[in-house]
This record gives structure tokens, sequence and C-alpha cells, in this order.
């Protein structure tokens, strides 16, 4: 079985790397904040001092981090991955980054030998801790296979779109689909409750026809109760979409919509609410019409 180190034990990460724990992967661990690294220590992993050590103890190495400038870091900077890295260590990065970021550190660390897929997810927490993401990997068909098995862990699909940054051109799409639709569905509810007519009803009404969405069902039970605690923060989604932005225009796509809702979360982080979960979208649209989409009985 091969070993694991797993750097980035955030409320993705956490899950993710106690799912192959339970799976019986030997896991050493490492995140900047030691809290967190004492926690999975706890659940039964090796506690890492640094990315290097954590590389150093093993075949594989997943790493889980924010964005693209923090995985540079983990991975090519002082005490590292690369540096704790073997010829024929497999690098998984599954954090959400700029395509050109997974090509160009994909293309540093092969100098030391070490193979490279980005494989983003999506699910969210709860999928996290089911072990149920879709997962979307891009990079070599055979290190894909290598590690096949533990993403299977992870994750209940596993697809494995193309080349190096390709997992992360798909997650991009699908940030921009999550994104756009959120957004409409917090339009529409406070379109249905300034109407006057129940926003919960109108949920009831439509989850069932052509408006239905994983969205819908995700964010609405959570938007009736008010409860916008991170899941997915505003500041990251923004940092999705900025990341959509600059590779469309590198490419030559115009992404009207995408670049609408971007301007609607910046008003919202300015708004003090970049911590939110991105549900909190429709607290934008509420402050616009002066009316709150809740739950209305006891
Ligand atoms: P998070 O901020 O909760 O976790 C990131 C972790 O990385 C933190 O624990 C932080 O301390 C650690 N970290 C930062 N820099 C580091 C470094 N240089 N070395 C070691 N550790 C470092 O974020 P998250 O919500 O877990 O998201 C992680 C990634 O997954 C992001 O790219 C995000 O876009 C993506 N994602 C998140 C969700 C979600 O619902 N939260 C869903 C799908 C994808």
């Amino acid at each position: 079985m091969k070993r694991i180190g797993f750097i980035g034990l955030g409320i993705m990460g956490a899950p993710m790397a106690r799912n192959l724990l339970k799976a019986g992967y030997a896991l050493a661990v490492h995140d900047i904040v030691s809290e967190k690294v004492r926690a999975l220590a706890d659940a039964g992993a090796q506690a890492a001092g640094s990315a290097r050590e954590a590389a150093a103890r093993s075949d594989v190495v997943i790493t889980m981090l924010p964005n693209s400038p923090e995985v540079r870091q983990a991975v090519l900077g002082p005490d590292g991955v690369l540096e704790g890295a073997r010829p024929g260590t497999i690098l998984v990065d599954m954090s959400s980054i700029a395509p050109l970021a997974s090509r160009r550190i994909a293309e540093e660390v092969s100098r030391k030998g070490v193979v490279m897929l980005d494989a983003p997810v999506s699910g969210g927490e709860p999928k996290a801790i089911e072990g149920k993401l879709a997962i979307m990997v891009g990079g070599p068909t055979e290190a894909f296979e290598q590690v096949r098995p533990i993403l299977a862990v992870m994750g209940s699909a596993v697809t494995h779109v193309g080349g190096i940054g390709s997992g992360n051109v798909a997650k991009l799409a699908n940030q921009i689909i999550v994104a756009l639709n959120i957004a409409a569905m917090s339009e529409a509810m406070v379109l249905a409750t300034k109407a006057g007519v129940s926003a919960e009803k109108v949920y009831q009404a439509i989850r069932g026809g052509l408006a239905a969405s994983a969205v819908l069902e995700a964010k609405m039970p959570l938007v009736l109760k008010g409860n916008f605690r991170p899941g997915f923060r505003i500041e990251l989604h923004i940092k999705d979409l900025l990341n959509a932005l600059d590779t469309a225009h590198a490419v030559g796509v115009p992404l009207p919509l995408s670049s609408a809702v971007t301007e609607i979360l910046q008003a919202l982080k300015i708004d003090g609410k970049g911590a939110d979960d991105h549900g909190g979208i429709i607290q934008f649209y509420e402050r616009l019409a002066r009316t709150e989409v809740r739950h209305a009985g006891p």
C-alpha cells in the first residue's frame, strides 16, 4: 500500500485525510497551523514538521491548499515537497488553482523526476466527509492509474479529463456553473419573497421541475435558516472566478455572467462577508431589495 503525505488540513483536507486513514493508508500530515496537524495525529496520522518531511516519508503527496501561490510555496519553496521527494514520487494537487500554474509547477517538479496530477474536487465539506467528492484529474494516464485507488477513497466520481491542467479547467467550468446557479436562485427567491410568496413554498414547488439543481438542494435549506457558515467561503469563490476570467482572457473567451457575479462576490467581501459560505450571495440581493428570505414557520 502506498504511503501518503497530506499537506493542507483545512475544511476539505482534514476530512479527506481522515478518510484515507480509515481506509488503512499510512499518512504523514502537514499544515502551517500546528493544531490542525495535532488533530490528525490524534486520529492516527504521523505529524510532519514541514512539507519536505511529509514528502520524504511518502510515495504519493497530496496537497489541498487555497490557491496557486500557496501550492507553489508548499511544493517549490524552502522545506517544500520537492526537497523531500524522490524520482518517481507522484504529486497530486487537489487544490483548485489556475490551470497555467498547474502546468508550470508540473514542469518544475518533473526536473527531479516527480510526476504531477492536478485533481481538484467538487462537492464541498459534506461530500469530503462522506468520501463522495467529484474528482477531475489532469496529467499522465500512468500516474492517474497508480493513484486511482487512493482517489476512490475520497471520491465517488473520479474522471481523468486529459493532460496536466485539464482537471483545473474542468473545475473552473464547475465553479462558473455553481456561482451563476446560486446567484440565479438568490435573485429568484428574493423576488418571490418581496412579491409576497413564501420562498420555502416556491422551493417545494419548483424542485421537481426543470429549475431543480444540486445547488438548490444544497443551498436553499441553509438560506431559509440564515445559515451562512462555510462550507465554501465567498473569498475562495472570488479566487476561482478570477482564475476563470484570467484563463478565459488568455484563450479569448468573454465571460459576461461570470464577471458580473465576481463583482457581486467582491461587494459582499467589502461588506465583511468574505468568510461566509457562498450561499450567502443571497445577502447581496436581500440588501438591494430590502427583503429577507427566511423560513416563515416556527
Ligand atoms: P481552507 O482554507 O479551509 O484550508 C487550507 C489549508 O491550507 C489551511 O488549513 C491552511 O492553514 C493550509 N495552508 C495554507 N498555506 C499552507 C502552506 N504553505 N503549507 C501548508 N499548509 C498551508 O480551504 P478549503 O476550504 O479546505 O479549500 C482548499 C482547496 O479546495 C481550495 O483550493 C478550495 O478552492 C478547494 N475547494 C474547497 C471546497 C469547499 O467547499 N471548502 C470545495 C471544493 C474545492
